[in-house]
């Protein structure tokens, strides 16, 4: 069979590469000199497999690219109070070079700017981590999250330093904020450093599938930053990564991004993939003319945009009936699919309806997943069940509740013909039994 996205890459490349609109970024000498038809584009999964098009091994610049990694470096080396009282989250609707900072706090508005993403990187380490330190530590973070050893390219570092004007004036500001507390000069070159190291949108592509994998990269298994960093990296590449057409990007797109002035771009798709694409010409807000018309063909060919909203899925409760008579009629509810609160919400409210004998069974075994709200709820529920005098059996073969005695009183079977026959023949005593055992 021929393969199929790598072909489907191969068409949309096609359709984008007439567009020779834009410029490479001209305030960075170097950049400027980038050839402006390279072009490349790749998904990397997060079980680890990468497809991709075009130059997808070219290195060039990471630029603001690295704004993400790099705050997730910090969140996860300071911890979230220290980082956010230094910089903060709301989208400032500004260019990225635009020098203007939080009016009571000093503070810059968010790290995807360049203010606040100068102060990241002084954020980097312990706070008396010697600059060269604090670098080789953002450059390790970043080779975490592409899994193999990056380099940054000094002739593009020497260019922007010798051109840093503006990101100087700005730590300059932040120093008299008392944002910055060290060396302002220091800081600016070592973001310099920060910018200029080499990746591919290989590299790019892999790096978004961390983000994509709750931090996990998926080539090298390490965790690179914690759970809730993640969170709360792609939750501000939602609503600044994209400079001043962010919210262009989060109606029109909906996938969370960041741009770089060298051409690159990245999203990341949680739980499915990381997205990078290279292509130098930019647009008037900084981001790359091509990249953007890729992730637009992206999000609209393959439903990606975050707020699509999942066809809804099937009932969670598959059927409801009754088994036996009397004393001994078994009432089970079979569930189905995933659950989370709605589907969750749907059970109790079958529990309440159904639940006319004495006996009841709650069959998990079509059940794949279970979320941890939808899992206390289901407990919650059975645990006053029992209380008044119900007896409930857990029929979970695959155990999607795996500890259930923490919240319910109930007796766990693998099958519903446990819960019918002996050794619970009685199933007055099969519960019994249980609730005696636990209260050992
Ligand atoms: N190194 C660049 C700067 O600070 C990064 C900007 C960008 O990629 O958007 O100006």
């Amino acid at each position: 069979m021929r393969p199929i996205i790598p072909d489907y890459l191969i068409e949309v490349l096609k359709d984008v590469e007439s567009d020779t609109s834009g410029a490479p970024a001209g305030y960075i000498p170097e950049l400027a000199a980038a050839d402006p038809e390279r072009l490349g584009v790749a998904f990397a999964t997060i079980e680890g497999e990468v497809y991709g098009a075009g130059d997808i091994d070219t290195e060039f610049t990471i630029q603001s690219i690295s704004k993400p990694f790099v705050y997730a470096m910090a969140l996860s080396d300071r911890g979230f109070d220290s980082v956010l009282a230094r910089v903060g989250v709301e989208p400032s609707g500004e260019a990225f070079n635009q020098i203007s900072l939080e009016r009571d706090t000093g503070r810059p508005l968010n790290p995807m700017i360049n203010a606040g993403a100068i102060t990241v990187h002084s954020l980097v380490g312990t706070a008396d981590l010697e600059p060269s330190a604090r670098v080789a530590r953002v450059i390790g973070g970043l080779s975490a999250f592409a899994s193999r050893p990056l380099a940054t390219d000094e002739t593009v570092r020497a260019s922007e330093m010798a051109h840093a004007h503006r990101n100087l004036a700005m730590a300059h500001m932040l120093r008299s904020h008392g944002i910055l507390t060290e060396d302002a000069h220091a800081v600016v070159d070592g973001y310099t450093r920060q910018c200029s190291v080499l990746v591919t949108t290989r590299d790019l592509a892999i790096m978004a599938a961390t983000l994509a994998n709750r931090g996990t990269n998926p080539l090298s298994g390490e965790q690179v930053v914690p759970e809730p960093v993640v969170r709360q990296v792609l939750s501000v590449m939602f609503s600044c990564g994209m400079y001043d057409a962010a919210g262009d990007w989060a109606t029109q797109v909906g996938i969370p991004a960041k741009s770089g002035v060298a051409g690159g771009l990245i999203g990341a798709l949680p739980g499915q993939i990381g997205i990078a694409a290279f292509s130098p010409r930019l647009d008037r807000h900084g981001n790359s003319v091509r990249g953007v018309s890729l992730f637009e063909r992206f999000s609209s060919d393959m439903g990606m945009h975050l707020m699509d909203i999942p066809t809804i899925a099937r009932a969670v409760v598959r059927s409801s009936h009754t088994i036996g008579s009397g004393p001994h009629a078994l009432q089970i509810l079979e569930l189905q699919g995933g659950i989370g609160f709605a589907g969750a919400e749907s059970v109790l409210r079958a529990m309440d309806a159904s639940f006319l004998e004495n006996r009841l069974a709650l069959d998990l075994t079509r059940v794949h997943s279970i979320d941890d709200v939808a899992r206390r709820m289901l407990l919650e529920a059975t645990s006053r069940l029992t209380l008044d005098g119900h007896d409930i059996y857990l029929v979970d073969p695959e155990s999607v509740i795996p500890d259930p005695g923490d919240g319910g009183r109930l007796t766990e079977v693998d099958t519903v013909h446990q819960a019918m026959n002996p050794p619970y023949a009685t199933a007055q005593h099969g519960s019994q039994r249980r609730r005696e055992g636990l209260g050992q």
